[in-house]
């Protein structure tokens, strides 16, 4: 069987569907699983193992046979764990064929096949009863359906079914219970993430002000989960306006129900101020004592000792619909409202609140109306407002600008057209082609440049570079081709080099003078030793006294099926890491060329600085506007003594693991690495291979 995935091709910026063989995708997803992750959370496991142990006994204790469920069994991990503590039999049910598979080896090495039925079904077609699946309903349910936001991956559908068909009434279940927290914060930073805020630009003639349109303004955005590590957000980025507040908890152990509700509860803020962000987490009781807790608070909340790091499970941040102006004391309601699979959180004073329950409350989920949201994701939002990387292309247009300029800009969704503008360009185009046909870009930026009155001044030309005619340009040539880049479809920071395709698709049109903004870019690499984040790629070998090792072998095939000498993206800025090597230019490209037909290769090796493990190196692209300005896609300045790295907040950066981590070899500390690096311009992928 063939399967098609989409795929962004950099050369060309757009998307293409390539056919796969069917192992493709299960490689996929096996590769780019959180199981490893989940295997490493010790405390997550032990928890669950405690808690597991304590059901047994309870039913035991009632003399009843302890008959388990475990939905979701995955590895078979907690199957294994209840049939250790004592558990009579245990149905695991899994869904992906492939973790069926690998969860019947598993539980065969590790000699619980008489005790443990893998049952590759979806719990809902699981089937009770002499011939059935169970032979008959379980006492004890055991799941772990959680993501970031609890309920995103179908838990309430999930035991709301099984209930009803799976388990006997008044059984137990682990966890027993599970309560989401939520506190109210103003966040410029988290703010920036939802909100285009107005742009100022010194031009000669006086200060500019780019204003959004107003359907942005009062847009609610996208229900999509903005999930992050939380516990790397430093205390200075926000200001906390309520104490945390619990907000709704689902019991377990009695029947769930899926449908779409709302949670009321009332916040007196303890400080004025403006209400913007709801921060929630959540979590788990694992037996109705609650004296078995594993929790996904963040470190402002509980001691520095409990914190594990974990990657499966973060926190949430929510947008309000608005900006709320609050005074400390006040009276506010916070409305939590969810449906099967998503969370969304409004915010009133007490007098429309209490109006407003008369009727009814609106459980609407945010759907954005302005585009922006759909065309800009968080970090998008988040890097057009900030004010010191505008600054830096203002004043590298300011430098290659004259009044004479005919300017045309290549990158999604980019405020350089209308910066271009005020700084003088003559004439401003900019391409808004829609390489990708889920919105149209266009709409949006018509509006923008309405709500600016820019209408007459700025073009937009709706075709892809190659189809570019003199008549777009009314038949003048470029004298200024500008770019941040960006482009939606990047994936990796090397695919916007499409900025570089798109200029030699377009070189017929360019005057023989041009400037060319960035006039070329670099890619820049670097030895590091991971606080946490090597944990995602690493074997675990045994949890809890369980042999996983099958599992580890499965992540490994599938990491050298296809993806093998390939990088992957990560937000550094969420997972630190320590310098091991000096940060090294190891390709740059040329933008006042165009792309040459054959590849560009580099090898070397870089001297490890530091002591430390070398779980990876991070590779970022650094753009150089003009000869004496340039902006970081990665590291924002050297690494300090200790090594400690400040990452671009706005970007992900690649990262490639060094098979060791894979292989979880030990290492005799290595003194350097070399490297072989290759950018394929056919392709328009890098492809690199490390040796310690
Ligand atoms: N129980 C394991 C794995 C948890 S990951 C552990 O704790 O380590 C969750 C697993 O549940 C995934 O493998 C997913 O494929 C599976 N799953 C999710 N919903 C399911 C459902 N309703 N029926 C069967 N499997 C499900």
């Amino acid at each position: 069987m063939k399967t098609f995935c989409g795929r962004a091709n950099p050369t060309t910026g757009s998307m293409e569907w390539l056919e796969e063989g069917e192992d493709y995708d299960y490689h996929q997803e096996i590769a780019r699983s959180r199981y490893a992750d989940m295997l490493h959370d010790k405390d997550r496991n032990v928890k669950y193992y405690q808690g597991i142990r304590a059901a047994v006994s309870r039913v035991k204790e009632r003399g009843e046979k302890a008959i388990v469920l475990d939905i979701g069994t995955g590895t078979g991990l907690l199957s294994m764990m209840a049939a250790s503590a004592g558990a009579d039999f245990c149905y695991a049910i899994e869904v992906f064929k492939p973790m069926a598979n690998a969860a019947v080896k598993i539980v065969e090495k590790n000699g619980f096949s008489d005790k443990i039925k893998v049952i590759n079904k979806h719990s809902t077609e699981v089937t009770v009863g002499p011939d059935g699946d169970m032979q008959c309903r379980a006492n004890i349910l055991v799941t772990e359906l959680f993501d970031t936001e609890l309920i995103g991956e179908g838990a309430l559908p999930t035991y709301e079914h099984a209930h009803k068909y799976l388990v006997q009434e008044g059984c137990e279940a682990v966890p027993h219970r599970a309560t989401v927290y939520v506190q109210l914060v103003e966040s410029r930073r988290m703010w920036s993430w939802k909100k285009l805020f107005p742009i100022r630009v010194e031009a000669e003639d006086g200060e500019k002000i780019l204003v959004p349109p107003s359907e942005m303004e009062n847009c609610p955005g996208v229900p999509s989960v903005c999930d992050i590590q939380l516990n790397q957000m430093p205390s200075s980025d926000f200001s906390t306006l309520s104490d945390v507040v619990t907000m709704f908890s689902v019991d377990f152990s009695k029947p769930v129900q899926s449908a779409s509700t709302y949670y009321r509860v009332q916040l007196e803020p303890v400080k004025s101020g403006k209400a913007q962000i709801v921060l929630s987490w959540w979590d788990i009781d694992m037996d109705p004592s609650g004296l078995i807790n594993c929790t996904m608070a963040p470190y402002w909340v509980k001691p520095t000792s409990a914190l594990q790091w974990r990657d499966h499970w973060m926190q949430c941040v929510y947008f309000l619909p608005r900006e709320e102006p609050v005074l400390q004391g006040e009276k506010l309601y916070l409305t939590a409202c969810r449906d099967e699979y998503s969370v969304w959180y409004n915010l009133q004073k007490a007098r429309a609140a209490e109006e407003e329950h008369k009727a009814d409350v609106g459980v609407e989920s945010p759907v954005c109306r302005c585009r922006a949201h759909l065309l800009w994701n968080r970090p998008r939002f988040g890097e057009l407002n900030d004010q010191n990387r505008t600054l830096q292309y203002i004043k590298a247009l300011g430098k290659v600008l004259k009044t004479d300029s005919v300017c045309l800009c290549i990158s999604d969704g980019s405020l350089l057209p209308v910066l271009a503008h005020y700084l003088g360009a003559k004439q401003v185009q900019c391409m808004q082609s829609s390489r990708i046909d889920l919105y149209h870009p266009h709409e949006l930026w018509q509006a923008f440049l309405k709500a600016n009155h820019l209408e007459d001044k700025i073009k937009i030309i709706e075709a892809r570079p190659e189809l570019l005619k003199p008549s777009h340009l009314e038949d003048k040539k470029i004298s200024v081709l500008v770019g941040e880049p960006f482009f939606t479809t990047s994936l990796l920071p090397w695919h916007n080099l499409y900025f570089w395709y798109a200029r030699t698709a377009v070189s017929t049109h360019l005057a023989r003078n041009v400037t060319v903004l960035p006039q070329s870019a670099s890619l820049h690499m670097m030895v590091v030793e991971f606080q946490d984040l090597w944990r995602i790629r690493s074997p675990c070998g045994t949890c809890e006294g369980f042999d996983v090792q099958t599992m580890d072998d499965m992540i490994k095939d599938s990491l050298n099926f296809r993806e093998s000498k390939e990088a992957e993206p990560h937000p550094l800025w969420e997972y630190p890491c320590k310098s091991l090597s000096e940060p090294r230019e190891v390709l740059t490209f040329d933008f006042t060329k165009t792309v040459p037909e054959h590849c560009l290769s580099t090898e070397g090796s870089v001297e490890l600085l530091r002591k430390g493990k070398s779980h990876g190196a991070v590779l970022w692209m650094e753009y150089h506007l003009t000869a004496d300005i340039s902006v970081s896609t990665g590291l924002m300045q050297l690494p300090n003594e200790k090594g400690n790295c400040e990452w671009n907040p706005h970007c992900k950066q690649a990262v490639y693991f060094f098979s060791s981590v894979i292989e979880s070899e030990i290492l005799s500390d290595p003194t350097a690495v070399t490297y072989a690096i290759n950018f394929d311009t056919k392709t328009g992928e890098i492809a690199m291979d490390f040796k310690l």
